[in-house]
C-alpha cells in the first residue's frame, strides 16, 4: 500500500489555504499582527548576541514581569507541546503522575511529549464538564490509590482558557488551588488561549496564575498573534533551577533568540496581547448571537472565550466545507469547534452565520 502524502505535499495543497478567506478552524490560521510584525523588523538591525543574551529578551522577560507584577524567571521556546512538556518534566520526577482533563491537549494533542520529556511520568485524566475540572475528581483521583504501586500525583494541570472555549474563574481557580495543596500538588497552567481568558475575565494577569497557586504557566503568543513563540514563566521561581539545560537538551534554545523575544515587546509594549485576544473573544460572542438565531443549533458547551462548539448535521458540516469553510470536527459526534482569531472580522462571522443558516434550513425542511 502507498502511505498517504502528508496534506502539504499534496497538490494544490496552497491554493486550497491561500482563497484569502479568514477561517474558523483555529486561531493558528491566522497571521502575524502588526505589532508582533514591527517589533520582529525593529530586532532585525545589525548583530546583537546569541542565545538569549540579546537586549530583546531581557526587555522581554521583564515586561512579563511587570504585567504579573512579580519577580519571576522567564524562559521562550518555539511552540505549545514544547512549553508544556519540558515545564511538567521540570516539575515531576519520572515516577509522578500529572493530572489533568481527559480533552487536555497535554493529553490529546502532544504525541506523548510530557510523558516523553518527564522519562515518563504517568498522565492521569479527569472527566469534568465544559472542559473544566472540578476539585472532587481531583481529590478522586488522588485519593484512588495511596501505596508504592501508584504513580504519585504530582502536578494539577489546568488549561486557561480550556480546550472547549470555557475559563476557570477566580473562585474556580481558588478552589482548585486548595485541593491542590492539601494534596501537594504542584500547579501548571497551559495558557495557549491565556490572553482570551484574561479578557474574558477582565482581571488582572497575577488573579488566575501565582495569587492563585500557578506554579508555572505557558503563555501562548502564537495563537495570540505572533509567528512563533511561547513563554515559559515560572512563578515558583526554585523549578526553574537548570530548565535552560532542558529546553538546550530539548531543541528548543533560538540562537536568535531576539526573534522570539522580540514580539512580546511589541505586543505587551502596545497592548496588542489583550486587544487582540478581546477582538476574538467578541467575534465568537457575535457568532454564539447569531447561531442562537438559527433554530436547531445545538451548542455543546459555554462559550466564554474565542471559540463556539455546535453540533451539526453530517451533511450540513459538509456543505459548509464544500464552500469552503475550515473547521474543526475533532469532538466527536457532530461536534464543529469554530474559533475566532486576532483578525476575525465581523463580516468573517456574519458570512458564515448566513452559509450555516441556509444550509441548515435548507436541510431541515426536507
Ligand atoms: C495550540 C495549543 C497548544 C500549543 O500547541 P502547539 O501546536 O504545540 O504550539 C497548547 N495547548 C493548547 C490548549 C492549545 O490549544
Amino acid at each position: 500500500m502507498v502511505p498517504a502524502l502528508p496534506h502539504y505535499l499534496r497538490k494544490n495543497a496552497m491554493s486550497e489555504t491561500s482563497t484569502g478567506r479568514r477561517h474558523f478552524a483555529s486561531d493558528n490560521y491566522s497571521g502575524v499582527c502588526p505589532e508582533a510584525w514591527d517589533a520582529m523588523a525593529r530586532a532585525n538591525q545589525g548583530h546583537v548576541p546569541a542565545y538569549g543574551d540579546d537586549e530583546w529578551t531581557a526587555k522581554a522577560a521583564d515586561l512579563l514581569r511587570e504585567l504579573f507584577e512579580v519577580n519571576c524567571e522567564v524562559f521562550f521556546a518555539f511552540n505549545g507541546t514544547a512549553a508544556n512538556a519540558l515545564a511538567l518534566s521540570a516539575m515531576c520526577q519520572s515516577y509522578h503522575s500529572i493530572l489533568c482533563h481527559e480533552l487536555a491537549h497535554a493529553e490529546t494533542d502532544e504525541c506523548g511529549a510530557p510523558e516523553f520529556f518527564s522519562n515518563g511520568s504517568k498522565i492521569l485524566v479527569v472527566s469534568g464538564e465544559d472542559g473544566r475540572i472540578q476539585p472532587d475528581s481531583v481529590s478522586h483521583m488522588v485519593q484512588r490509590r495511596c501505596d508504592i504501586h501508584y504513580p504519585k500525583p504530582r502536578v494539577l494541570s489546568l488549561t486557561q482558557a480550556t480546550e472547549l472555549g470555557t475559563v476557570y474563574t477566580v473562585n474556580d481557580l481558588q478552589a482548585l488551588f486548595e485541593t491542590a495543596r492539601r494534596h501537594d500538588l504542584r500547579v501548571h497552567m497551559d495558557g495557549a488561549r491565556f490572553a482570551n481568558a484574561v479578557a474574558a475575565l477582565g482581571v488582572a494577569p497575577k488573579e488566575i496564575t501565582w495569587k492563585v497557586g500557578v506554579d508555572v504557566l505557558c503563555f501562548g503568543g502564537t495563537k495570540n498573534g505572533m509567528a512563533v513563540g511561547e513563554a515559559i514563566i515560572f512563578f515558583k521561581k526554585e523549578l526553574a533551577h537548570e530548565f535552560a539545560y532542558r529546553c538546550k537538551q530539548a531543541g528548543q534554545l533560538a540562537s536568535k533568540m531576539r526573534f522570539l523575544a522580540a514580539p512580546w515587546v511589541g505586543m505587551l509594549e502596545s497592548g496588542a496581547w489583550l486587544r487582540n485576544a478581546a477582538q476574538a473573544n467578541r467575534m465568537a460572542e457575535q457568532l454564539e448571537l447569531g447561531l442562537q438565531q438559527i433554530p436547531g443549533v445545538e451548542f455543546i458547551s459555554r462559550r466564554q472565550a474565542n471559540s463556539v462548539f455546535v453540533r451539526l448535521r453530517p451533511e450540513v458540516a459538509t456543505a459548509l466545507r464544500t464552500r469552503g469553510w475550515r473547521f474543526y470536527t475533532f469532538i466527536g459526534a457532530g461536534g464543529a469547534r469554530f474559533m475566532c482569531s486576532w483578525d476575525t472580522a465581523e463580516t468573517d462571522v456574519a458570512t458564515l452565520i448566513a452559509d450555516i443558516r441556509e444550509l441548515t434550513s435548507a436541510k431541515s425542511s426536507t
